[in-house]
C-alpha cells in the first residue's frame, strides 16, 4: 500500500495511545511495536499488532518509514532518540525543557550524519504550546507570554517521581492558580514566579520499609522537575492510587496579553482540555510522523522541532484541499 509505515518504540501510555491513533487514520499503517521487555508479555489487546524485541529493530529499516519514540524523557529518550535516528526517521516527545538544547545537539549530529529526519519534543508542551508561544510573541511584540498547566496529571513528572529510590508507584498533579490566570487575562501583565503560577502535588506509594522523608527530600529537591516549585508530597496506599488516581487528565493555557497602537489591549489565548493526556500526546506524535516522512523525502535531514515543521506537513489532506476547505 502507499500508506506511510510506522513503528512504535516503547509500549507505555504513549505507545498504547499511538497504536490507537494510527488505527484511526486512513493514510498511516503500523508495522510493529518494539519493546525492551519480552514481546510475548506485552499483552497488546489490539488485533493484528505485532510486538518485536527492540534489539531486532535494525532489521526493519526498509519496512518502516518513521519510528515513533514513546519512551520516557528522564532516561529513555536521551539514549533511544540518537540510537534510532541513526537508522530511522523519528518523532519523539522529549519534554525536559531545560535540556532540550543539548538533546537537540546530540540528535542533530546523528540525524545529519545518517540522513534521517528526527522531529524532537513533539506533543502539547513542548509542542502545540510552543508554537502558540512563538506565534503570540511574534505578533504582539509589546506584551508578555504566560503558560499555565493543569489541573492535570503530568506524565513527565509522574515518570520522574516513579524513578525515585524507594518509590513503588506515584502520580503528580500540576495545579494552576485561578487568581494568577485572572490577573493575566485582565491585561495588567503581572510578574509571576513559577511557584506563584502553579503548585505541584504528588501522591506516592512507597515500597515496603522505604524511608519516606528521604523520598520526600529527593522529590522536592529534584532539579528541573520540582526544585523551583511549591511541592507537596502525600503518601498513600496502592488501593487509594488505583481508586482515586487512575485517569490521566491534563490541559492548560498559553496566554499572551499585549498592547497595540495607543492603548488597545489584545489577548491571545490557546487552551487544551484533555481527558487523556497520553492519548492526545500520541495523537500529536502520529500526525507529525507525516511531516518526518515528507521532510525526509525532501532531504530536510537533521533534528527538527515543531518550529521547523509547516502545518500542512502534518495534515493527511493535500495542499489543494487545505487551501480550499481550511483557509
Ligand atoms: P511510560 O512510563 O508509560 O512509558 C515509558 C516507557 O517505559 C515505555 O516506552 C516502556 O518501554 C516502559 N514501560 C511502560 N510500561 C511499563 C511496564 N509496565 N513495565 C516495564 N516497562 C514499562 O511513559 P508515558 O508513555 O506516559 O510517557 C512517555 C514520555 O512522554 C514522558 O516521559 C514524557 O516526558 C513525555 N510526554 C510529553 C508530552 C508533551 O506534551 N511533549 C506530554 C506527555 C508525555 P518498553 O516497552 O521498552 O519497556
Amino acid at each position: 500500500s502507499n500508506k506511510i509505515k510506522l513503528g512504535v518504540v516503547g509500549y507505555g501510555n504513549l505507545g498504547q495511545g499511538a497504536v490507537k491513533a494510527i488505527k484511526a487514520t486512513d493514510d498511516l499503517e503500523l508495522v510493529a511495536v518494539f519493546t525492551r521487555r519480552d514481546p510475548e508479555t506485552l499483552g497488546i489487546d489490539e488485533p493484528g499488532v505485532q510486538a518485536v524485541h527492540i534489539d531486532e529493530a535494525s532489521d526493519y529499516q526498509k519496512a518502516i518509514d518513521v519510528m515513533l519514540l514513546c519512551g520516557g524523557s528522564a532516561t529513555d529518550l536521551p539514549e533511544q532518540t540518537p540510537h534510532f535516528a541513526s537508522m530511522f526517521n523519528t518523532v519523539d516527545s522529549y519534554d525536559t525543557h531545560a535540556k532540550i538544547p543539548e538533546f537537540y545537539q546530540s540528535v542533530n549530529e546523528v540525524a545529519a550524519n545518517h540522513h534521517t529526519t528526527a522531529i524532537i519534543s513533539v506533543g502539547w508542551d513542548p509542542g502545540l504550546f510552543s508554537i502558540n508561544r512563538v506565534m503570540a510573541d511574534a505578533i504582539l511584540s509589546n506584551g508578555e507570554n504566560y503558560s499555565f498547566w493543569g489541573k492535570g496529571l503530568s506524565q513527565g513528572h509522574s515518570d520522574a517521581v516513579r524513578r525515585v529510590n524507594g518509590v513503588k508507584n506515584g502520580v503528580q498533579y500540576t495545579i494552576p492558580s485561578e487568581e494568577a490566570i485572572e490577573q493575566v487575562r485582565s491585561g495588567v501583565n503581572p510578574e509571576l514566579s513559577t511557584s506563584e503560577k502553579h503548585r505541584r502535588v504528588c501522591y506516592i506509594v512507597p515500597q515496603e520499609d522505604a524511608d519516606k522523608s528521604a523520598i520526600e527530600h529527593e522529590i522536592k529537591t529534584m532539579p528541573n522537575y520540582f526544585a523551583d516549585y511549591d511541592t507537596e508530597v502525600n503518601f498513600i496506599s496502592e488501593e487509594e492510587l488505583e481508586r482515586d488516581h487512575a485517569k490521566a487528565p491534563h490541559g492548560g493555557f498559553v496566554i499572551r496579553s499585549g498592547k497595540t497602537g495607543k492603548d488597545n489591549n489584545q489577548l491571545y489565548e490557546f487552551s487544551l482540555t484533555l481527558d487523556s493526556n497520553p492519548e492526545f500526546t500520541s495523537s500529536v506524535l502520529v500526525a507529525y510522523a507525516r511531516a518526518a516522512h515528507r521532510m525526509s523525502q525532501e532531504k530536510q535531514f537533521g533534528a527538527k522541532t515543531v518550529y521547523d515543521v509547516a502545518p500542512g506537513y502534518i495534515s493527511p489532506r493535500s495542499a489543494e484541499e487545505l487551501r480550499k476547505d481550511y483557509l
